[in-house]
């Protein structure tokens, strides 16, 4: 399995240190508000990246935070907390805020298919072991105090930068050519951040009292500490979306190296951006959308993963509804072929040569994904499996042969093929829909068209006949 690293800038095959373990931690959401389709499709290509390397044989071990203090509306360490200011704006208690936000985040998840992380820890629950690497890093003489909190010297950490293949002293000069981004008082440097903000007084949660004051955390500093209390201080991948190379990412490895005197990450992989009908997704444009605006205008949440597919990850994605619309006609066709072929019972005898060309697809298929997860080329294999069967009459057992083929892709695409099966179906809906095709056949529209309601009222089934034939799911709404 390659993988391109933004550290090293080439692809790089992934090798574990230890038996087939592999650390994986992943930045996750600040829970102040929806998380946008543009996050979403980062989520998805981490969730591709561990389901590859599983189905490579690797014990992947998911860490993922919760941000829910520390991520300030300002970009430079000023501004308030985005979580307080949101929980002011909406009126709302902060904990339930943080609640209801991390509920939506993780039911959206679902709803493209993302596994749960097997951990997933929330900032404000690791305020010690924080604390603990700011005592570290105070101790080797990295930081100074100033009057709104602690930050870290960047002039003193001998690689700051090199993660955007630059350095302290050119990232400083760019600074300071560039925009003015407001910076608190006091600073050394332009790069410097804050591990630790001292608390207003009127402020009165998300704040805890600790030997450097009363105050909460820079945002940087709980990834280094979340990260290293899971996974240890060197961690085997760290993903996230290139907009943390800059300045989150540059920062984790400056503090954390600093502590540890080790090396941070091993493979650093980011994900490009999205764009929305070729312009910058903004709540100004009012383009930004989240999963659930996708389904209340009527679209499968996995249209939004296939979609997200079609894509390299590390290539800009512009979103467009005609878009989405084209990759939903071509996951409903993949539903329809699986549900088609899965339905086949009985043995016959197997056609060897086809089973081989479908064997050779699905070699290149996984091929392609271990290409620093090829997935368009991948899909276009995909496609060509199906497109090896259209037309051949298969028996039982050659098409269980090809339905093997397709749920192993689907392990890592996940696409959800196996909710499509013609087992997943009870009896009565499966008969209806057979009496449905018959009548369909005698052009009897009428009890066709009935019986399409019949499953959509009493089964919740969706019929739409495609290209494949006819397709099924269960409804969302
Ligand atoms: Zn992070």
């Amino acid at each position: 399995m390659f993988v391109y690293n933004t550290m090293s800038r080439k692809k790089e095959g992934i090798r574990a240190l230890k038996d087939k373990r592999l650390g994986f931690y992943a930045c996750g959401p600040t829970v102040y508000f929806y998380a946008h389709i543009g996050n979403m499709r980062t989520y998805v290509t981490e969730d591709l990246l561990r389901r590859a390397l599983a189905h490579e044989g690797y014990v992947v071990r998911h860490v993922m935070n919760i941000t829910d203090v520390g991520h300030n509306v300002g970009d430079g360490d000023v501004g308030e907390d985005k979580v307080r200011a949101e929980a002011r704006r909406e009126h709302r208690g902060i904990s339930e805020m943080i609640d209801f936000y991390t509920g939506k985040f993780l039911e959206e998840e679902a709803l493209l298919g993302i596994q749960r992380p097997d951990v997933m820890c929330r900032a404000s629950e690791h305020i010690g072991a924080m604390i603990s690497l700011i005592e570290k890093l105070d101790g080797k003489g990295y930081l100074y105090r100033t009057s709104s909190g602690m930050y870290f010297d960047t002039s003193k950490f001998k690689d700051y930068g090199r993660l955007l293949g630059s350095s302290f002293e050119k990232m400083s000069k760019e600074l300071k050519a560039g925009a003015r981004v407001e910076r608190p008082a006091g600073l050394r440097n332009i790069t410097d951040f804050a591990v630790w903000r001292f608390a207003e007084p009127n402020e009165k949660e998300l704040v805890w009292d600790t030997g450097y004051g009363r105050g909460f955390p820079g945002w940087h500093i709980e990834c280094s500490a979340m990260s290293m209390e899971y996974l240890g201080e060197t961690i085997d991948i760290h993903a996230g979306g290139t907009d943390h190379i800059p300045i989150h990412h540059t920062n984790e490895i400056a503090q954390s190296e600093a502590a540890t005197g080790k090396r941070f990450v091993r493979y650093w992989v980011h994900g490009a951006f999205m764009t929305i009908g070729d312009r910058k997704m903004s709540k100004s444009l009012r383009n930004v959308y989240t999963v659930e605006d996708l389904v209340k205008r009527g679209y499968l949440p996995l249209s939004f993963r296939y979609m997200c597919l079609t894509v390299h990850y590390r290539n800009m994605m512009n979103f467009t509804f005609d878009g989405l619309e084209h990759a939903q006609r071509s996951l409903k066709s993949l539903y329809a072929f699986i549900s088609r072929i899965s339905a086949i019972e009985g043995v016959g005898h197997v056609d060897q040569e086809l089973i081989d060309k479908a064997e050779a697809l699905r070699k290149e298929f996984f091929e392609c994904i271990g290409d620093d997860l090829g997935t368009p080329t991948a899909l276009s294999k995909m496609h060509g499996l199906m497109n090896l069967v259209r037309g051949v009459k298969l028996n039982g057992s050659e098409s269980r042969r090809i339905l093997d083929i397709m749920l192993d892709l689907d392990s890592v695409l996940g696409l959800e093929f196996n909710m499509h099966l013609s087992s997943a179906l009870q009896k009565e809906a499966k008969e209806l829909i057979g009496k449905r095709e018959d009548a369909r056949r005698r052009k009897d529209f009428r009890t066709s068209d009935e019986i399409r309601s019949r499953l959509r009222d009493e089964f919740r089934i969706t019929l739409e006949d495609t290209e494949e034939g006819t397709v099924w799911y269960t409804s969302t709404d």
